[in-house]
């Protein structure tokens, strides 16, 4: 159901927003991104339509996830120099109001549930790979540090980024807990904490609305 309905400034087309944090869109008719701006929809930057490679993932998807009911609600991609990865932004029916995030990397899926405190003044400079940084209530140990290039998106998420600006990366571990989490600063001071819900795999999602497979009855 729709929050919110829009035309694209690019191409005019309808745009139903659903998602209610939703922060800019990406038309699906002409690629182009917009930001939400007071009542309507400001254009930015060039259009971008991100290469398929097949993903079992699409905008609008819904199925289940550990018999929870999900939607896919927006795309981002990452570029850095050896290749790039996806974010999903999902919403899981019994929590609606949190921000979750399948990772998708070369057929390596991590659910990420956005956390509602942020660590105090992380500082991107002077995170070190291999030492261990507090984040707040956790101890972090970092085990990847990057900047990447945001390519662009599809669908609605809840964030202000143009294609092609520029976020760096902050990965690590929970001390004692095995906890997989990700710091995000993305352009204009747009900070971000993740940490790993659950260890997933593609079989873990069900998507009913694909067909059986004849074979398997
Ligand atoms: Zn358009």
């Amino acid at each position: 159901m729709a929050f919110k309905n829009f035309n694209c400034p690019a191409c005019g087309a309808p745009l139903e927003l659903e998602y209610r944090f939703s922060q800019m869109v990406v038309c699906p008719y002409c690629d182009q991104t917009s930001h939400l701006a007071g009542e309507g929809l400001e254009a930015q930057g060039e259009k971008v339509k991100l290469s398929d490679y097949g993903s079992s993932f699409s905008v609008g998807a819904t199925g289940t996830v550990f018999d929870i009911g999900f939607k896919v609600f927006g795309r981002i991609r990452f570029e850095y120099p050896d290749g790039f990865w996806d974010e999903w932004l999902l919403r899981l029916e019994n929590e609606p109001e949190k921000e979750y995030w399948l990772q998708e990397d070369e057929g390596d899926y991590i659910l990420f549930e956005k956390s509602e405190t942020l660590p105090e003044n992380p500082d991107f400079a002077s995170a070190k790979v291999g030492s261990a940084m507090r984040f707040g209530e956790f101890q972090i140990f970092i085990s990847e540090k990057n900047t990447a290039k945001i390519v662009g998106g599809e669908g609605e998420l809840p964030h202000r980024v143009i294609p092609g600006e520029q976020a760096d990366f902050v990965d690590g571990i929970i001390y004692g807990k095995g906890v997989p989490t990700s710091l995000e600063f993305l352009p204009n001071n747009q900070l971000a904490f993740y940490y790993g819900k659950k260890a997933v795999t593609l079989s873990d999602f069900k998507f009913p609305e694909k067909p059986e497979n004849p074979y398997t009855a």
